[in-house]
């Protein structure tokens, strides 16, 4: 049977962070918002649920943000999450080799880039000449032109084979930012993207280089309080249904009928669902007509849950250098309160897509093959519990020419806006992009409303 029709200001579909940004946005702004969320859980690809075993909140995949963030940060103050992180003063990664060694990679108090410049200098595992060759690169990037055409043909392979990166930088230092910030490892994506980041990383204020890890489950920091946000200030969230059909007058959406026969009235729409969830969908006429599956590649991260008896490491998280293994992370250090007598730890494996289809028991048994080289220690201790968890479609891979598919904000429709990490945001599919991307639609829809 047919409910009646509720008035909402604008309904935002998708309930990750892109949605949820614009809909924590426009409730700040006393409109009435309708989220509208496909799954029984909002947070999309950034969610989290408790271990039975310890009670610990286990996230879908470690994440990491940055102090260049500034739309996220600025989306956990409004929702009053901001506490649930842990953020560095300045940047400080410990890099971790296999023969028992590492080396740490610290910014100084100096200004920047010269907290970066001076933390290249102090790196004691590079000889003179290859601190010289870093500082260079590092020149480049500050002078660089990203509106150079040249750039949009080069991988990031390319570009630092032009400026004569040693095999051992590339290993050491470069392909781990690659991954860490575009999910692909150096040969496979566009230098245009990477250096965009960079300089906005290492050549903006002090604070951007500095790493953010969150300290709660990825739901109690984005998602719990966000629609705690979104419900007292009038809005509704509905939660395991979608759009099925539409009404359009003069080329302005008017209504949206929900596959749960609630019909919704509202002066606008902001849809946020990610590329591979368009096609055969209703709303794919709000699209630009592009073949999405053809141009946007996915790219896999596989995050490997442990739990030990006892602690062997100490560093909140870890850079493993040459290993398919990229990161470790250490919530037993990352959060305070954490019980003295066991480990969790999180290690991540990005641009997965080689290892997306072994069992997660193989995935396990080279995890924890490979973890013995780096930290012989772990071997003697009780391994508690396990979980292995394989995103399949974690981000996109941003490969060359990408940019051109990547669509607006502004579609056809006067008041109909798209958001999402892999719209045109110009940056990596991350938090960062997704929130950007929610708030710049938010704002569209807000100039549209308040011309009526
Ligand atoms: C394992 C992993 C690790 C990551 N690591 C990092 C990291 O360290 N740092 C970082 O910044 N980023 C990281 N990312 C990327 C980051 O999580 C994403 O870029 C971001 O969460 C994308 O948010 P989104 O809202 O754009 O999309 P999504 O989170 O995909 O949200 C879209 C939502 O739309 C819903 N939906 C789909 N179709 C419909 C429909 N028809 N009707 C209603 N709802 C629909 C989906 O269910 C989903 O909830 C990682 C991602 C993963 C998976």
């Amino acid at each position: 049977m047919e409910k009646s029709i509720e008035s909402f200001d604008v309904v935002i579909v998708g309930g990750g962070v892109s949605g949820l940004s614009a809909a924590v946005y426009l409730s700040n702004k006393n409109y009435k918002v309708a989220l509208v969320e496909q799954n029984r859980i909002l947070g999309g690809r950034t969610n989290s649920f408790i271990n039975n075993k310890f009670g610990d909140e286990v996230d879908n995949g470690q994440h990491v943000m940055m102090g260049c963030y500034f739309d996220t940060l600025n989306y956990l103050r409004l929702i009053g999450a901001i506490d649930g992180c842990y953020i560095q003063q300045k940047l400080s990664i410990v890099f971790r080799l296999k023969n028992n060694k590492e080396f740490k990679l610290q910014a100084s108090n100096l200004p920047s880039p010269f907290h970066i410049l001076t933390g290249i200098l102090r790196l004691k595992e590079f000889t003179f000449s290859e601190k010289i060759s870093l500082i260079k690169v590092g020149l480049v990037i500050k002078n660089i032109n990203t509106n150079d055409n040249y750039l949009q043909n080069l991988t990031v392979e390319d570009w630092l084979n032009s400026l004569n990166q040693t095999e051992k930088l590339k290993k050491y230092i470069w392909n781990i930012i690659s991954i860490a910030t575009l999910n692909e490892s150096t040969k496979n994506v566009s230098a245009l993207l990477f250096l965009k980041i960079l300089k906005e990383i290492f050549f903006g204020k002090k604070s951007n280089s500095a790493m953010i890890i969150p300290r709660n489950g990825l739901s109690k920091l984005f998602v719990e309080k966000g629609i705690s946000f979104i419900e007292e200030n009038g809005g509704g969230v509905f939660n395991q249904t979608e759009i099925t059909n539409y009404k359009i007058k003069r080329n302005e959406i008017s209504e949206v009928s929900l596959s749960n026969k609630v019909k919704l009235s509202t002066k606008g729409l902001i849809l946020t669902i990610p590329y591979y969830a368009i096609k055969n969908n209703p709303i794919n006429i709000f699209y630009p007509k592009i073949d999405f599956n053809k141009h946007f590649i996915s790219s896999a991260i596989i995050t490997i849950h442990l739990w030990f008896e006892g602690k062997w490491l100490n560093e909140k998280f870890v850079a493993l250098v040459d290993s398919p293994l990229h990161w470790i992370f250490n919530h037993s250090a990352i959060k305070e309160d954490y019980s003295q007598s066991r480990q969790y730890i999180s290690i991540v494996i990005s641009g997965a897509n080689l290892l997306i289809s072994k069992s997660k028991s193989e995935i396990f048994n080279m995890t924890i093959k490979e973890l013995e080289k780096f930290y012989p220690a772990s071997k003697n201790h009780k391994l508690l519990d396990w979980k292995v968890i394989k995103e399949k479609r974690a981000t996109f891979s941003p490969t060359i020419g990408l940019d051109k598919w990547r669509p607006s904000a502004i579609t056809k429709m006067e008041n109909v806006f798209l958001a999402g990490d892999w719209t045109d945001t110009q940056l990596p599919a991350t938090i960062e992009g997704g929130i950007k991307s929610g708030f710049i639609a938010a704002k569209l829809f807000e100039e549209k409303v308040t011309t009526y």
